[in-house]
């Protein structure tokens, strides 16, 4: 036994028999002078706490009444919740939590509604009250690393909330590199984003602060500065083309040729065109800024979008089974504007997307002119010092962790 432990024993036994002995004599001599009053028998309530989970089709006052809350009283409670909350909104699954007396008194309720906000039904002196409640989050500063060994998605993980991580990995990045086709094993990532935790549980995760992607051997790195992205010289990651006219695609099923057989004509065409293989229905995005000069069925190309932007850059996106709301000639796109929805529409063996580019009317190949987009206007020189400031921290971090993988690869 550790020495502080007998001493403090020691003490304790020390004071009891300074007590022991002086106890009856404080008893014998006031004894006389005050009254011993025996505690009035009163019954306290004890307190039922009760812990579960929404059931299947069960309102809040069924579930109130399941665990013998009366009827009236839990009648009463909906009444109160109404204003703040739409109970109809409650989802069956999450958890609840209630304080009652033995006689059925409701004293609290509590029912978790999302992972930030809980509604909360206290019991005052004379009548109940309802709230909703934001929880108190704590921010952390986490660094993520991963290899890609098969895929993003696989690479990811062990990390919570990974599809909203690879998106935001695919926003950032989306003018340098294309996601859907260009991950491949041995790529990395590090990224150094805010985490949100209520009593150490993971809830959120903010926006990314930093992010370095190793593609193919090549290192691209994004700093957040006032909501948008730079390389650490101040270069904006935006460019004037996406790299990609789909968010994730899973390949590129047949690339720009001069040269094909063409599966259904059984005969030797051109394919002047990228058609990325993908899922029907999957989104498609306007490469660029423009102003759409065709939209609407076009023979073997099916439901076709055309648009032109500018320095005689033009775009087509065919085969699609939607084109999206308002998507007619004339309308000015933006980029990364919904166009339609991948389809099989037209003269087309199975759901891709036909992705055409042209420069002064004639076809070029997609790929690499999505590749040399121009860059966006560069930072505002007089904001430079505090953009050289705010990411200078990060910046370390993220080399920092840069070293420990490559430390712990070898
Ligand atoms: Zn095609």
């Amino acid at each position: 036994m550790p020495f502080y432990k007998c001493r403090i024993g020691f003490i304790w036994c020390l004071l009891l028999a300074v007590l022991v002995a002086v106890t009856p004599k404080y008893w014998e001599s006031n004894v006389g002078s005050i009254p011993v009053l025996a505690p009035p028998p009163v019954e306290i309530p004890k307190t039922q706490v009760v812990e579960d989970r929404i059931q299947k089709n069960r309102t809040l006052v069924a579930t109130l009444v399941d665990y013998d809350v009366p009827v009236a009283i839990a009648n009463e409670v909906a009444d109160l919740i109404h204003p703040v909350f739409d109970l109809r909104k409650m989802r069956f699954g999450n958890p609840f939590r209630l304080e009652k007396e033995t006689d059925g008194t409701l004293k609290a309720f509590e029912y978790k509604i999302d992972d930030e906000s809980v509604l909360k039904v206290q019991k005052g002196s004379d009548s109940y009250e309802a709230k909703v409640e934001k929880l108190d989050l704590e921010i952390r500063e986490k660094t993520i690393m991963a290899e890609i060994h098969t895929s993003l998605w696989e690479a990811l993980n062990e990390v919570p909330k990974r599809e909203y991580l690879a998106i935001e990995l695919a926003e950032i990045f989306q003018w340098q590199v294309d996601f859907s086709t260009e991950i491949q094993p041995g790529d990395e990532i590090r990224l150094i984003i805010d985490e949100f935790l209520h009593d150490g549980t993971f809830v959120k995760y903010g926006k990314v602060q930093a992010a370095e992607l190793v593609n193919a051997g090549r290192h691209y790195r994004g700093f957040r500065f006032k909501d948008s992205y730079y390389d650490e010289k101040g270069v904006s990651l935006k460019r004037a083309i996406l790299a990609s006219p789909l968010k994730f695609t899973p390949r590129v099923s047949s690339g720009f040729t001069y040269r094909r057989m063409h599966p259904i004509l059984g005969r030797e065409r051109a394919h002047l065109a990228t058609d990325y293989a993908v899922p029907a229905g999957s989104p498609v995005v306007a490469v660029a800024n423009g102003t759409v000069t065709f939209a609407g069925w076009d023979g073997g190309y099916g439901n076709l979008v055309r648009i032109k932007h500018a320095s005689g850059l033009t775009s087509g996106y065919a085969h699609l089974s939607h084109i999206a709301l308002g998507i007619r000639a004339g309308h000015a796109i933006k980029q990364g504007e919904l166009v339609g929805l991948v389809g099989q529409t037209g003269l087309a063996t199975g759901p891709h997307l036909h992705f055409m580019m042209a420069k002064n009317g004639t076809p070029i190949n997609p790929v690499p002119a999505l590749k040399k987009g121009e860059p966006a206007p560069p930072l505002d020189p007089k904001l430079k010092a505090e953009f050289v400031k705010q990411i200078a921290l990060v910046q370390e971090k993220l080399e920092a962790s840069s070293q420990s993988l490559t430390a712990a690869r070898q």
